[in-house]
């Protein structure tokens, strides 16, 4: 496997350096065939991913097909611009000068996926890195299989595949690969795994964007339409691939004495949307495998929670399906308080004001996004002002992360770097810093050897002394 990853970066770097990726045809033509692939083929889509986890095609459709048809269409109405040197102004120290900031590919990228949107988090981050010029190997995640062979079949048949290539596999393979040079990793999974990533890019210097997880929390205030934050909660927690979503609601907090309307708001919409029975909803994804099913089956046994279910619990081992589920007071120091849920329960604890929920979240580490239903503007601001996280929405949950005028990326233990819109583009191109000069306007004062007048000359030039300037200009 190692020599066979070798030979795979080496005909990489063959096609970077035959400079064809350069171009903005194929820039084009690459963005194009995501755009056929997807709707041609629609239909194998939407069934690799209900094979994979049960995925409903409203939430195919809406949260992985047209996520990747969005990108490569702004791609492909801004590509043009965002190609083009950007001109910046000068300064005294290299007057007369011109300079721009060029926008150039790396090389040769390496895209790591994972398995809960495994085809909106594959082809998403190709999309900007061939949008900016780059050749790429995407592995994709092995515990979605169909989506992952899927992947590997169409994209060599709609992309050039002399440039983009798909290795499957899982840690032998992904280990391989992570022994070459890369130019640049794009890891999207768990922090642990990112560790790994990150320790073996070190030993190429190679820079890395790490998409990871964490607990996000949602901060619900009193003052609220609750049948609408009510309604965007669920939206954001169980009609999000069940709870299995890197910015799903991992916990709610709120005030002692708003919890009981909260859980009522919560029951009744859930109600409307799964029915009384949403072990048998269509609508509800599953949990993605066994494994994953027993570690949440696990975080519900655990005996310091198993007596705080206030609504759902209910679980069909056989269809991996978990309902949806709500806890109260759920101590601090449980195992659901204590790693990434990553599924359909959703612990609320509760304070006494709920301006305490934010020393309550600063506690933890930084959270990939953070959510606040509020009326109240105060709160608002200090909500913004205090709490660090990847991304924030107010009165709504995860849509931040749909919008390609906004970052989206984790900060401290949730990630490192971001992507989306312009700044996928941005995020696998290097700004090359270009100063022009002519030969005109040679300063003396610049050269040895060195006299009190040039220094106080180059002194004058750099305080900004016009006069002086104008002097070095005209020659000593
Ligand atoms: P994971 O880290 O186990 O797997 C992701 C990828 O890493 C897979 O392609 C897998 O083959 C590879 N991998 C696994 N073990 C490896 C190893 N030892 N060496 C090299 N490669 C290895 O992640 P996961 O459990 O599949 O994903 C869940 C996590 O991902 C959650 O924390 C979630 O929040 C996060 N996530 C983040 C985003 C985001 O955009 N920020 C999106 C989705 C999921």
């Amino acid at each position: 496997m190692a020599l066979e990853a070798a030979k795979l970066v080496a005909g990489l770097r063959e096609t970077f350096g035959s400079g064809k990726t350069k171009s903005y045809e194929w820039r084009v033509s690459q963005l194009k065939a995501i755009v056929k692939l997807a709707d041609e083929r629609e239909k194998d889509i939407i069934g690799a991913l209900r094979s994979d986890l049960n995925k409903s095609e409203f939430e195919s459709y809406v949260h992985e097909i047209s996520g990747v048809k969005k990108s490569c269409k702004l791609a492909l109405k801004e590509l043009h611009q965002w190609m083009t040197p950007e001109k910046v102004k000068t300064s005294s120290t290299t007057f007369p000068s011109s300079a721009e900031i060029v926008s150039e590919p790396l090389g040769v990228i390496m895209v790591i996926s994972t398995w809960n949107y495994p085809f909106l988090l594959s082809l998403d981050p190709i999309v900007g890195a061939i949008s900016a010029g780059n050749t790429v190997v995407l592995k994709p995640s092995e515990i979605a299989p169909a989506t992952s062979s899927m992947l590997s079949k169409l994209i060599h048949e709609y992309m050039d595949s002399s440039a983009v290539k798909v290795v499957e596999g899982a840690v032998p393979e992904t280990t391989a690969l992570l022994e070459q040079k890369w130019d640049k990793i794009f890891y999207t999974g768990s922090c642990k795994v990112g560790r790994i990533i990150l320790a073996a890019a070190a030993k190429h210097l190679t820079p890395v964007i790490l998409e990871l997880g964490g607990k996000c929390p949602v901060v619900v205030d009193k003052n609220i339409n609750l049948e609408v934050a009510a309604r965007r909660i669920i939206s954001g927690k169980w009609c999000s691939n069940n709870g299995q979503t890197c910015v799903a609601p991992d916990y709610v907090i709120t005030t002692k004495a708003f919890a009981s309307k909260l859980i009522d708001a919560l029951i009744s919409e859930l109600e409307k949307f799964f029915g009384k029975e949403p072990l048998k909803s269509q609508d509800l994804s599953r949990i993605v495998n066994s494994n994953h099913f027993n570690r949440l089956e696990k975080l519900l046994d655990d005996e310091k929670v198993s007596d705080k279910i206030v609504h759902g619990g209910q679980r069909d081992e056989t269809n991996l399906k978990i309902a949806p589920t709500i806890l109260l007071d759920v101590p601090e120091d449980s195992l659901i308080m204590k790693e990434e849920i990553f599924g359909p329960l959703l612990p609320i604890i509760t304070v006494n004001k709920i301006e305490d929920s934010i020393s309550v979240i600063n506690a933890r580490e930084k959270p990939l996004a953070a959510y606040l239903f509020t009326d109240e503007k105060k709160l608002e601001e200090e909500f913004i002002g205090s709490v660090s996280a990847g991304g924030m929405s107010i009165n709504e949950t995860t849509l931040h992360v749909t919008d390609s005028s906004l970052p989206f990326g984790g900060v401290g233990e949730s990630g490192m770097g971001s992507y989306h819109g312009k700044f996928s583009f941005d995020a696998f191109s290097h700004k090359k810093a270009v100063l022009r000069r002519s030969f005109a306007g040679d300063a003396a004062a610049r050269y040895p050897p060195y006299t009190p007048e040039k220094l106080r000359l180059i002194k004058a030039l750099l305080d900004g002394n016009i006069l002086a300037i104008v002097r070095a200009l005209v020659g000593w």
